[in-house]
């Protein structure tokens, strides 16, 4: 009988800590202090709801503060946990600094089923939440920054705000307390589908590199190959819709709560998500596909690449062995256990690590607070400049063709894309692009220039932890 007993998930984070530093020249005091948790607050309160107090648990985890604000995710779900909040925020804090968004890393989460609860209802358990880490500046623009994560989403970020702005009516920053708002409450264009538009950038990247491919056993572009996507949440369906709808990519199963749905033909993934929109989130009855019930059996299709975008631990020790997919891309935060990551590196199974993968969100949401300090859109002052001076270029071909009878005619669409000036989106998507391919290479340096560093995840914790290691010590640590 196999041994299958695993470390907890902030365990496993630190076992993959471990294995990066011991490659690393850290003083034990200084990898000491980049390992630990710094704080976390647990929280218990009551709301008056259908005629009872009910008391629910929340936490806000801080796990390092070398750059501040902090800055992670809140996440609404009933397995949330300490273990579970302390190893997302330190995940945070590896992920700031492999984007370079000037963050450290937090979470929250609150203990709660989200589908339990009316809007109403789930409006006066946020606000009261927010009410409780207002207070403790555990919510504030210049300390601790919350965005979305699983089971939220721009409503709950805009309660948010709205709360923080009715208890600091003075402070002119206050929209910036939180990111992931609604583009109409202080948001971004491109903000709630950055995460999925994030793991479309890396995965272009990654096949922009025929040796990184070909460590995969893969061949090719991205067109053509064929993907198992778990959790047609935010960020698996815009993951999904992404790849399959801009760069050819047949998505042969998605994987719900429910079971799987499996079509070798690719499935319609807008389709798809139409269908679990007005059946509850499920997909069971979807008559696009083939339903499994044992939907984490499909994890071990024969595919292309695997893309888990639900939860964590869902590749363990009990499974890896049999995941065929040649390359993972973790769009969750820490699908793969630590036991299960050693058994997929022997088998030569290439990894773009969570740290990376997801990091489209908090990329955008450093944009979303940016704006937020500076008051103003992006493209807002040099949009129309921008596309005067396109103007001026297209006006002086077209004459020199007609004083020269040369007889050329620019192509409609060229002078269409040509004259249009950046508005925000194309800005946030071209910071996107840039962020993902820039902190692909940092890895990639690492990866292939040391003997020691034999996969992306070990090349990633390497660049974060000499990243962190570097601000503490200009701090004098
Ligand atoms: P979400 O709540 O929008 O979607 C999660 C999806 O997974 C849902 O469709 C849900 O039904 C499905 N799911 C839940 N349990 C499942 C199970 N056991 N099997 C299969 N499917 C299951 O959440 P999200 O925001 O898309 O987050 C997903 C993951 O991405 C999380 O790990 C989160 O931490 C990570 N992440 C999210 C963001 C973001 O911007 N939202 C950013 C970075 C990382």
């Amino acid at each position: 009988m196999k041994d299958l007993a695993e470390p907890g998930f902030r365990d496993s984070v630190d076992l993959m800590f471990d294995r990066a530093v011991r490659l690393m020249d850290l003083s034990p005091g200084l990898e000491q202090k980049i390992r630990v948790c710094n704080s976390t607050y647990t929280v218990r309160f009551g709301v008056r709801l259908r005629g009872k107090i009910e008391t629910f648990t929340g936490y806000r985890s801080v796990h390092s503060e070398h750059m501040e604000p902090v800055k992670g995710g809140i996440r609404f779900a009933m397995s949330v946990n300490q273990d579970e909040v302390e190893a997302l925020s330190a995940l945070m804090t590896y992920k700031c600094a492999l984007v370079e968004a000037p963050f450290g890393g937090a979470k929250g989460g609150l203990c709660i089923d989200p589908r339990a609860w009316d809007e109403h209802e789930l409006e006066a358990i946020t606000r009261r939440f927010a009410y409780e880490l207002i207070k403790r500046d555990l919510i504030h623009p210049a300390q601790n920054v919350p965005a979305p994560d699983m089971g939220t989403g721009e409503r709950e970020m805009a309660w948010i705000a709205d709360q923080y702005a009715r208890m600091n009516t003075t402070d002119i920053n206050a929209k910036a307390c939180v990111t992931g708002k609604p583009p109409h409450a202080g948001g971004i264009q491109g903000r709630v589908e950055a995460t999925g538009r994030g793991v479309q950038f890396a995965l272009r990247e990654f096949f922009r590199h025929p040796e990184d491919v070909a460590k995969a056993n893969l061949k090719g572009s991205l067109a053509g190959k064929r993907l198992v996507v778990q959790g047609l949440g935010n960020v698996g369906y815009h993951a999904a819709k992404f790849l399959s709808e801009e760069d050819g990519c047949r998505v042969i199963a998605v994987i719900e709560r429910d079971g799987a749905i499996v079509n070798d033909e690719g499935l319609d993934i807008e389709d798809l998500r139409q269908w679990m929109n007005r059946h509850e989130g499920l997909i069971a009855q979807y008559p696009g596909g083939k339903h499994m019930p044992d939907g984490p059996k499909a994890l071990e299709l024969d595919c292309d690449i695997l893309v888990p975008a639900a939860l964590e631990g869902v590749i363990h020790k009990g499974n890896a062995a049999a995941i065929k997919a040649p390359l993972i891309i973790e769009a969750a935060n820490g699908p793969t256990t630590f036991g299960a990551d050693e058994i997929l590196r022997e088998k030569g199974t290439v990894i773009i690590p969570d740290m990376y993968a997801n990091a489209g969100g908090v990329t955008v949401s450093y944009f979303e607070w940016v704006k937020n300090l500076s008051h103003i859109r992006f493209g807002r002052m040099q949009r129309r400049a921008e596309e005067s001076r396109s103007a001026l270029i297209v006006e002086e071909l077209e004459r020199l063709s007609a004083d020269k009878n040369l007889g050329w005619t620019l192509a409609a669409d060229f002078k269409s894309k040509f004259l249009q000036g950046s508005d925000e989106l194309a800005l946030v998507r071209s910071g996107l692009d840039d962020t993902m391919r820039t902190a692909y290479q940092s890895m990639r340096e690492v990866w292939h220039g040391r003997d020691d560093v034999t996969d992306l995840r070990t090349a990633a914790y390497i660049v974060a932890i000499d990243r962190v290691a570097k601000t503490y010590r200009s701090k004098g640590l």
